[in-house]
């Protein structure tokens, strides 16, 4: 990262944690009977895009102003979103992991989050990248690390927390998508565990005893895979090609696995989404 590129991240870093309202994970721990939530939200919670798009029905239009630039945001939350905050926050402190930028982070939450649950929220300016890899370090959030389960659609956010992650499908639009009403069960589960690690065994334990799965046909393992940065995103840096290098494997990876889709019309939300992604750097 340049040395103007990492200002600019600091900046909007301290910027955005100046001018939210939300508690800091660095005050004294408040909840000590909770436990850790930390999301990551494109493609976890929320999916946007950033030009109109007929094969996405959003939910609202969000506008954005990023490098004095406006932008138009077209949101759709993950199904069950609300129910899954309300729930997760009785037995969980939530905080927000994100590679996208600070602002717009503060205005999906300004969404997502209207009764304040979320305590506080880690965005790009928080996230290190090296070698093409964004790195989510959860040692910036205070809390004991055996307390924390991390959700991330992308396998390479739990480069330094492999112990903590969990590794949720990719959401797009599908309106039969339950990943998040799955969770709530397995979460109420894992708060009454002392030490959370590793939360992947914890959840074969909690499937082998429910004779339960909790995401279908997602992948168990996790493994780090090497993309290319893409600093100017407005959103997360996207883990999407360029069309015509996507592959059966990458759709099945961006698919939401709770509904079959044809891959054209895959296929063209990828296209909207690279877009954007790519206007500053093809
Ligand atoms: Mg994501």
């Amino acid at each position: 990262m340049s040395i103007v590129a990492l200002f600019k991240n600091c900046y909007e870093h301290f910027k955005g944690k100046f001018q939210k309202n939300y508690i800091s994970a660095q005050t004294p721990k408040q909840y000590s009977q909770k436990k850790v939530l930390v999301l990551d939200l494109d493609e976890t919670l929320v999916h946007c895009e950033f030009k109109e798009n007929e094969n996405f029905q959003h939910e609202v239009l969000l506008e954005v102003i990023h490098k004095g630039q406006l932008y138009t945001v077209y949101l759709k939350a993950r199904p069950y979103l609300n129910q899954f905050l309300q729930e997760a926050s009785k037995d969980y402190e939530i905080f927000i992991f994100t590679a996208g930028y600070e602002a717009y982070c503060q205005e999906v939450l300004s969404f997502i989050d209207k009764k304040k649950i979320i305590s506080d929220y880690y965005a790009r300016g928080s996230c290190q990248f090296i070698d093409g890899i964004c790195y989510k370090d959860l040692q910036l959030i205070d809390r004991p690390m055996g307390d924390i389960i991390f959700i991330d659609n992308n396998p390479n956010a739990f480069i330094k927390c492999q112990d903590n992650g969990l590794l949720i499908p990719s959401f797009l639009d599908s309106e039969d998508d339950d990943c998040l009403l799955r969770l709530i069960p397995f979460l109420k589960y894992m708060a009454k565990k002392k030490d959370l690690r590793p939360v992947e065994q914890h959840l074969k334990i909690y499937e082998d005893n429910n004779g339960t799965i909790v995401f279908c046909e997602t992948q168990k393992s996790i493994q780090i895979e090497q993309e290319e940065p893409d600093e100017d995103t407005l959103s997360e840096g996207k883990v999407v090609k360029r069309e015509q290098d996507v592959t059966d494997l990458d759709i099945k990876h961006k698919k939401t696995q709770t509904q079959l889709e044809t891959v054209n019309k895959i296929k063209s939300k990828l296209r909207s989404v690279t877009l954007f992604s790519s206007s500053k750097h093809n």
